[in-house]
């Protein structure tokens, strides 16, 4: 039996005007957040469904394997879009990193934080990087401890290459809303010293999914990484 494809064109510009809206309506019930920036995780979707997304208008993208994104950023190749990677990322990538993408969501340790900033091509933007935080704990997750998040951050400010803009979080699957919501929680309150710390250029806080997208916004995301409620499920 052949499985029936649920990202047709249609499919995927609807699901994007629908979440585009629900986000909407998010941003006008917190007190927190105005406006939040929806970033499709294409991961493990084929560059078919990513070009029906970039002509529904969508224009930020993340993947968190590095080859699987370079090879789809140099198929676009198109300087509207905007690239995030959001993975874990080993030393002897970080050259491909910095070389292809706008965004590092992924940031935890000083080392790599470095080479991103050595390796960045000198005629390109300052790379965009947010500091990966493991606010519940995690210990399948990777991620820094939150005490440990203004030394990092101390460090990519000293940067030239690179552009300190916030915090990315991954919750620990399988609690309860209440624990989603205390752990948003946190973390606004760790963004809101970053900003009070690096001042106005600290602007992005990332953190929602498909799951948990409702709750983050609310609490006060202003950047939401969504894959499987755009795209359906991975292969
Ligand atoms: C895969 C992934 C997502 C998207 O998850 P969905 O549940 O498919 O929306 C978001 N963030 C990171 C870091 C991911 O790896």
């Amino acid at each position: 039996m052949t499985k029936v494809a649920d990202n047709t064109p249609q499919n995927i510009a609807e699901k994007l005007t629908d979440i585009s809206q629900q986000l909407e309506q998010l941003t006008a019930e917190s007190p927190f957040t105005a406006k939040v920036t929806l970033v499709a995780v294409s991961k493990r979707h084929s560059a078919a469904a990513v070009k029906q997304a970039i002509d529904a208008g969508q224009r930020h993208f993340a993947e968190n394997y590095v080859q699987e994104g370079v090879s789809k950023i140099q198929q676009f190749d198109d300087a509207q879009l905007s690239w995030h990677f959001i993975g874990p990322l080993q030393s002897n990538k970080t050259k491909d990193v910095a070389t292809h993408f706008d965004w590092v969501q992924s940031v935890e340790r000083e080392k790599i934080a470095r080479r991103l900033n050595q390796q960045r091509p000198a005629e390109l933007a300052p790379l965009n990087v947010l500091l990966q935080v493991n606010i519940d704990d995690d210990q399948n997750k990777s991620g820094l401890d939150p005490a440990q998040v203004d030394s990092l951050a101390t460090f990519v400010d000293s940067c030239e290459h690179l552009k300190l803009r916030g915090l990315m979080t991954i919750l620990k699957g399988q609690t309860s809303a209440e624990q989603q919501r205390q752990s948003f929680i946190k973390m606004r309150e760790l963004y809101q010293q970053l900003q009070h710390k690096f001042g106005a250029s600290i602007d992005t806080l990332s953190m929602g999914m498909s799951g948990d997208m409702r709750q983050a916004v609310v609490e006060g995301a202003n950047m939401v990484r969504i894959g499987t409620a755009i795209f359906g499920q991975r292969e």
